[in-house]
């Protein structure tokens, strides 16, 4: 089946989830936020307080043998793998195979939705949350925002990568949302204003109070065939892992482990953000706030108005750089004078 017939069967599919009770809706409402002048969206959600937190798994990158939990001194439990078959059958929507690399994947919806038509890119066989997008991956990904473009739909994906990046399950899976703003998430909107000297560089949001690795894709590349939409992604990706490692090993008290970090993709820009902790605990009420991607797409999420007063008291900015990482921009920028990575003059 095509990315575009996949994407459009996404609107049916989750109407007929909710209705069987297979996919829960929990409603929210979104409101703006100005913090260090950049516009945030507060997502506050009630609902998700009845939601029960599951602690979040190690995502041993090498581990081959999901959901395996060890329990006391040698017991193994087998936990569940909701991304294996079999799968729900209300929450499936397709099969789906890269012509090129012969990798399998599956689309399913996203069981526990915040906004409707979420869904999720998981791989066929287990791979680890922990391990890089493959160009394979990148390429599947971005042939979803195009169809989806083409279409009328707006849709932007992300991908939380590691222990420490806010993912709670351990089988590999980039998940795509749908916008109202055809503009993007708030730091798609810092990207595009971005003047860029040379085009074809990583550069620096300096805007952002944290480290933030991002690529601008050439222009046009929304006509470019498949081959040379790899080439274009996996290096673009590359080169911000590259930077992501290095404002990581930058940090003395960096957790032992592989990295963490999240990964933004829109049809303009990737975004490779590294992360030194998943949660944010408040000051004013002791609540842990768990950040993904979705966060530092510059897209909160609250589960009560006092958590969304503390949240603002706190400041978004503050509380983004406490769980990224100091941004090292300028040291990369004299250590690197062949790549240099540009600062996004705003
Ligand atoms: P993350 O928390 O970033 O790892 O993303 C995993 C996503 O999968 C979350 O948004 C969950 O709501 C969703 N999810 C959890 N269990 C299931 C399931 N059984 N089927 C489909 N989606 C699920």
């Amino acid at each position: 089946m095509s990315h575009a017939a996949i994407v459009t069967k996404i609107p049916e599919r989750f109407d007929g989830a909710l209705k069987s009770g297979d996919l829960l809706f929990f409603p929210s409402t979104v409101a703006k936020h100005v913090d260090s002048d950049v516009e945030y969206e507060i997502r506050l959600c009630p609902a998700l307080q009845h939601k029960p937190a599951l602690p979040t798994p190690h995502f041993d990158a090498g581990a081959s043998d999901t959901g395996i939990a060890v329990q006391g001194a040698n017991r193994k439990l087998k936990t569940f793998d909701p991304f294996a078959p079999p799968y729900n059958p209300n929450l499936y929507v397709a099969d789906l195979k890269d012509q090129e690399t012969e990798e399998n994947y599956v689309v399913l919806l996203n069981k526990f939705s915040v906004v409707p038509q979420h869904f999720l890119l998981v791989t066929k066989d287990f791979r680890s949350q922990a391990s890089p997008l493959m160009p394979s991956e990148l390429v599947q990904t971005y042939l979803f925002l195009l169809a989806a473009r083409k279409l009328g739909k707006q849709f932007f994906a992300f991908y939380n990568c590691g222990d420490n990046s806010g993912a709670s399950q351990p089988h590999k899976h980039i998940q795509f949302l749908p916008l109202d703003d055809a503009r993007g998430p708030p730091i798609e909107k810092l990207a595009r204003d971005a003047q860029l000297e040379f085009a074809d560089r990583p550069f620096s949001l300096n805007k952002l109070s944290y480290a933030n690795h991002c690529y601008r894709f050439p222009y046009q590349m929304d006509t470019y065939p498949p081959e040379r939409l790899e080439h274009i992604l996996a290096d673009a990706f590359l080169r911000l892992l590259d930077l992501s490692i290095s404002t990581i090993r930058h940090d003395p008290d960096y957790p032992q482990g592989s990295p963490s970090y999240n990964v933004i993709i829109t049809l303009e820009h990737i975004h490779v953000i590294p992360r030194r902790q998943e949660n944010h605990t408040l000051q004013e009420t002791g609540d842990k706030l768990s950040i993904n991607a979705l966060g530092f797409a510059g897209m909160l999420l609250v589960k009560s108005e006092e958590e969304l007063e503390a949240v603002k008291k706190e400041s978004v900015s503050q509380i983004l750089q406490a769980v990224g990482l100091r941004s090292v921009h300028d040291i990369q920028v004299e250590g690197t004078a062949h790549e240099t990575p540009l600062a996004g003059h705003l």
